[in-house]
Order: C-alpha cells, then structure tokens, then sequence
C-alpha cells in the first residue's frame, strides 16, 4: 500500500510520501535506543511537564489537525476535533497521574525476610507501535501519552493511509520539548514491521488494527521474545431487553452503529432485540438511521461520512450481497452511494443466520445486524457466538439481568445502558480475538513497564 493521503471524499490522491530507506530506519531506532538510555532517568515533573505542553499545543491546534484527520480517513470534522481534545485530556491524565500510578509498591518486609522489599516499575526501552487509520490521533495517544510517561521512548508505524497525522504527532512531541528521538515516525510498509521488531533495541511492540496483522506481529514478537499488546478487531453485542428505556437505547444505537462513519473497533455491530420489544425497536431504529445526513465529512451537518478506503468499502459492500444472496432482508441502506468518493449508506439487516459470513466477521461500516431472541439466555448466546470478545452493551432496567449480562458476557468490558467508550480512568482492551494486554487507567502505564522486585536484606 503507498504512502499517501488519499481524500476519502473525492478519491484524490492528496500527497504522497516517499518511504524511509533501510539506512533512514536504521538511524531512528539508534536515536531511540540512545535516547532511551538518557531519558529513562528523567524525573516525573520533566515528563509531565513536556506532556502537559504537548496536550496544550494539540489544543490550540485542534482545528488544523482535525482537517487533517478527516482529509486522510474522512471522519467527520467535528469528530476529528472532539478526537483531538480527547487526545489531550488524556495526556494530562496522564502527566498528573503517572507518577502514583507507578509508585513503588511495598510489601511487608517481615514476610519475605527482607529490610525492605518492593516492587517498582521501570521502563522497558523502545516500544514500536503500529497503528491503524481509524482514530489517527487517538490510537497513537493512548498509547504514547502513558508510555512516554513511565519513560519509554515511541517508534511509531502508522497505516499507510494517514502520513500526514503521524508525521504531525512525531512534530508535536518535539516542539513540546521533548527530546529528540523520544518520539518518531517510521514512513514504512507493513512488510518491514518484521526488521524493526526483530532489532535487539527494541524491546517490545504494541498493534491496534486487524487480526491478521495482530497475529503476524504476535508471532514474531513471540519467536524474540517480546511483550506485546493488541488490540485487535470487534463486533460488539448490543442486547435489548423489554425493561429498557427503549427511546434512549435507540438513540444510543444509531451512534454506536455510526460513530467514526461506522469504522470503530467498539461500534456495536450486532443488536440483539428480546421479542417483546423488537418490532418497536427495529422500526425506530430504521427510522433513525435511515434520517441521518450522509455527505462531505467537512460540512457541519453531516453524521456520516465516507468509509476509510475503496477496499474497505468493498468489504463491507460483499459481506452484504453475501447476506442478502443468503436470505437476509435489508431494512434500510444496502448499497453503495454513487458518484465520487467512498460514501456508504447507514444500512440495517435482518434475518441474518449462521451460515452468512456476516454472523461471523467484522462489519467495518455502518451496517447493522438485527437479531431476534426470545429471553436472556438466548441473548447471551447469540451474543457470544462470536471468536471476538472486546465490548459489550447490555440495556435493562432489571438489576438481576444487568449482574447476569456482567457476569456472563464474554468481552473486555461490558457497558449497562450505554455504550462502549473509552475513558483513560478505565482500562480498555480485549479477550478472545480481540486482543490481550490493556491500554489506559493504570493497566496500560504497567504494560511497557519491567516490574520490578526489589528485595534489601
Ligand atoms: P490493519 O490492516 O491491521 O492495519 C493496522 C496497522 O497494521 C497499519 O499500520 C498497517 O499498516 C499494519 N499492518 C497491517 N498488516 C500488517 C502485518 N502483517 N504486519 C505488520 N503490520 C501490519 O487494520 P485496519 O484495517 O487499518 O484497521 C481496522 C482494524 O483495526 C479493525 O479490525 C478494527 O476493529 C481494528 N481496531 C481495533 C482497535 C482496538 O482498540 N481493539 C481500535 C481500532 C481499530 P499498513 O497501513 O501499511 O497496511
């Protein structure tokens, strides 16, 4: 895949981007590496210090970078912008945090016969980071702002597709002061991941995208003996039952389907409906994502906007004909926009069964799946049935079906009348094929960090 903005809208290539050379990559890792040997003695407040300017100046540049974002994936601008100022209450979270939440931990001397006995968390080195399109600024922050803190250094691959994001944060570290080589950009293809990961300087990696990438990177951390967090694909359960509020969990549908054009790891993709109240939800819910505006992704009345890529929209486009070929009804949407640019309607589909491939994967655009089920168990079932496990809805008033969904859904979180987000106070990832490790709250600071035992007789 080059390396190019390609604007979503229009299908124009943008600008293109020459990739690093063997030696260019070569001289970053060695600037990470050497860096990494100075700055892992840096204190807290200089961390925080130059954190806090970083979040401050992605503020103040919160406009310019969200056109950025929504020129190269085609989310929309107000979304990018939101994106952005998420992106910085994060790295104050963690610039005012970081320091507690890696405070040495004592245990009782007495019990280990010891004078003093601990654990601390040191940092582990050099983290490379691949990244995908779909939260350009987000993806890359949730991870740098707390790995940076705990005094790691970042080498960033980013996808192909979104150049000029990475190579703004690369630039936004640096003006925020902190030192060069803490925080760099790799221009390189997927296919060159492995030489970076196999180099001795660096010590461990982190994949958020698809599961095919998650697993190749996996492996061959594995084979070096490397930590590793992912945080892979979704298709998230959103499980309605007749106690509740069904106006807001409507409401509450449509942008979970949608949100990010309906490109997100935690969208809710499938939406399991009791029977008692699926006739009325499925009728709303037509009704509310057949209204909503499709267009340019710059316009400030638009809610949707294109999908990512051309291939992407194809995907989507063939899980649909595969479904529809099968026996599945469309209810609203089910084919693509004509004219320029990516643009898929919000589309809702019924009847789906076991045997369509759509049961099973990923739907990365806004189509979603209805499901009919006769009472919790089936629900939780249904809910299940898939290899993924990272969140999960569940919409009841009941308190006895709320502990069940908690207790029995099979996901890296389960969120009751309401949606999955993410919040850096709470750790975020995944189980089954989702992923393994966590990012945000004091899980994802501890994950590049060598725990260590500290032991003085
Ligand atoms: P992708 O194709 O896996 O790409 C993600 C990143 O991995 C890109 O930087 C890509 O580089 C790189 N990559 C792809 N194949 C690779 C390989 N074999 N070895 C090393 N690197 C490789 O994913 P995507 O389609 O862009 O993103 C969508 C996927 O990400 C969805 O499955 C979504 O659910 C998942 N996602 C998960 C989370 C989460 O937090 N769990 C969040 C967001 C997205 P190139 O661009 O150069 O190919």
């Amino acid at each position: 895949m080059a390396i190019a903005t390609v604007n979503p809208a229009t299908g124009a290539v943008e600008r293109s981007f020459d990739a690093h050379t063997p030696g260019q990559v070569e001289e970053k890792i060695a600037a990470a590496y050497t860096r990494w040997r100075s700055y892992r003695t840096s204190t807290f407040a200089q961390r925080s210090a130059w954190m806090v300017a970083a979040a401050e100046l992605l503020e103040s540049e919160a406009d310019t970078v969200a056109a950025v974002m929504t020129t190269e994936m085609g989310k929309t601008l107000a979304s990018a912008r939101a994106e952005a100022l998420k992106c910085a209450s994060a790295m104050r979270f963690y610039a005012d945090r970081a320091e507690g939440l890696l405070r040495d931990e004592p245990a009782d001397p007495s019990t280990v016969g010891a004078v003093r006995a601990y654990a601390a968390y040191q940092p582990l080195g050099v983290v490379l980071a691949v990244m995908p399109w779909n939260f350009p600024l987000w993806q890359v922050v949730r991870f740098a702002a707390p790995a940076l803190m705990a005094g790691n250094v970042g080498l960033l691959k980013h996808a192909s597709n979104v150049p000029q994001t990475a190579l703004y944060l690369e630039d936004l570290y640096r003006r925020a002061g902190f030192p060069d080589g803490c925080f760099q950009t790799l221009l390189i293809s997927s296919s060159d991941v492995e030489r970076v990961l196999r180099d001795d300087r660096v010590a461990a990696a982190t994949l958020t995208g698809s599961e095919p990438a998650g697993r190749s990177v996996a492996a061959i951390a594995g084979d070096e003996v490397k930590h590793t967090v992912l945080e892979l694909g979704g298709s998230d359960p959103f499980v309605v039952m007749p106690s509740a509020d069904l106006a807001r969990a409507v409401e509450v549908a449509v942008t979970a389907r949608v949100q990010n054009n309906g490109q997100s790891c935690i969208a809710a993709k499938r939406f399991i409906v009791h029977a008692d109240v699926y006739d009325e939800f499925a009728q709303r819910f037509v009704e509310a994502m057949s209204a909503l505006t499709v267009g340019d992704p710059m316009d400030a009345d638009t809610q949707v906007g294109p999908l990512a890529t051309e291939q992407g929209r194809k995907d989507v486009e063939d899980l649909v004909a595969d479904a529809v070929a099968e026996g599945a009804r469309v209810l609203c949407g089910g084919s693509r926009i004509d004219g320029a640019g990516w643009f898929y309607p919000p589309t809702v589909i019924a009847d789906i069964s076991a045997h369509m491939e759509m049961y099973t994967a990923e739907v990365f655009g806004p189509v979603a799946s209805l499901f009919r089920v006769a009472d919790i168990d089936e629900a939780i079932e249904v809910a299940n049935a898939t290899s993924f496990g990272l969140g999960s809805n569940a919409w009841t008033a009941d308190p006895g079906e709320q502990a069940r969904f908690v207790a029995d859904l099979e996901a890296g979180a389960v969120f009751v009348n309401g949606m999955t987000t993410s919040h850096p106070e709470l750790p975020f990832g995944g189980i089954k094929r989702s992923g393994y490790g966590r990012e945000l709250s004091a899980h994802g600071i501890r994950e590049f960090c060598n725990i260590k035992t500290v032991w003085v007789g």
